[in-house]
């Protein structure tokens, strides 16, 4: 509750501190800040159904009502001296993660469509309902250092293992024989990242000094690979491949994306 009012004192001084400055400097110091911190604001992990980094800055009017229906403190508003746009709620998990509540109640309340329900939709075979399901939600991806990680050194630790929601899923043990020794083993924890939803319980749980594992935004730590890539062995590819061909036998444009595919289709 302490942490809650404190939330609730920041944001009466950032009122306070809005209206005071009068409606210019107001202006320009928004303005400024948002300017200056939106490469800064690309690592900062935001709360469950956010909207892509550009559009949940531009959406978000810092009304503070998602903090406010957070039960865990979890989620705070941002201060000039956070790095990122003043007044949006982002999340630090190595000081409180996100619980993963089951009924997201951060999220439906939200009146301005920066967390938007539809991103953490439950599926009821494959249709999507209107309800929110918190395993849907992808506010950034466990990394781990395998350098710092006491696991990867054979000594026995699986705080992060145990710490993790998604039990057995997110993260999984590998278990590896220590060739040299013979006698000693490892048990390597291993992120999977289609899973994983960012909560960063793992990150809180981590027993190293700085934190082994910890969570980075989506978009900062994921690679993107050209849609022209196939894999051959992929049923799904096997079917992209298909369609393309098909749609090269109907339509024949130099300039349109086959370009792209010619040396497969060609081939065959
Ligand atoms: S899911 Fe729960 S713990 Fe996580 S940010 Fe939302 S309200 Fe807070
Ligand atoms: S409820 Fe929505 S608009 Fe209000 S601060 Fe949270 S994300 Fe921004
Ligand atoms: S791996 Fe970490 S961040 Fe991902 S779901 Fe598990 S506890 Fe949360």
């Amino acid at each position: 509750m302490a942490a809650k009012q404190n939330m609730n004192s920041r944001r009466d001084a950032l009122k306070t501190l809005f209206r005071g400055a009068g409606l210019l400097s107001l202006g320009g110091a928004v303005w400024g800040s948002t300017a200056v911190t939106l490469k800064a604001s690309e690592l900062t992990l935001r709360p469950p159904g956010a909207l892509d980094e550009y559009h949940f800055v531009k959406a978000c009017i810092r009304c503070g009502t998602c903090v406010e229906a957070c039960p865990y403190d979890t989620l705070q508003l941002a201060t000039l001296d956070d790095h990122t746009a003043i007044g949006t709620p982002f999340f630090k998990p190595r000081l409180i993660p996100c619980y993963m509540c089951t009924d997201v109640p951060c999220v439906p309340v939200c009146p301005s469509g920066a967390l938007d329900v539809k991103k953490i939709a439950k599926q009821n075979d494959g249709v999507k309902t209107g309800k929110p399901d918190i395993n849907k939600a992808k506010m950034g991806v466990a990394m781990l250092d395998q350098e710092a990680c006491l696991a990867y050194w054979g000594i026995q630790c699986d705080a992060c293992y145990r710490a993790c929601p998604l039990f057995g899923e997110a993260i999984t043990l590998e278990f590896k024989r220590n060739e040299r020794t013979g006698k000693h083993a490892f048990l390597k924890p291993v992120v999977h990242r289609d899973i994983c939803t960012g909560c960063g319980l793992c990150e809180h749980a981590c027993v190293t000094e700085k934190a082994a594992i910890f969570v980075l935004p989506r978009s900062v730590a994921t690679g993107k690979v050209g849609a022209h890539y196939i894999k051959g062995w992929d049923k799904d590819d096997e079917e992209r491949l298909r369609n393309l061909k098909e749609k090269k036998t109907e339509e024949s444009s130099p300039e349109d994306e086959l370009n792209d595919w010619e040396y497969l289709l060609d081939d065959e």
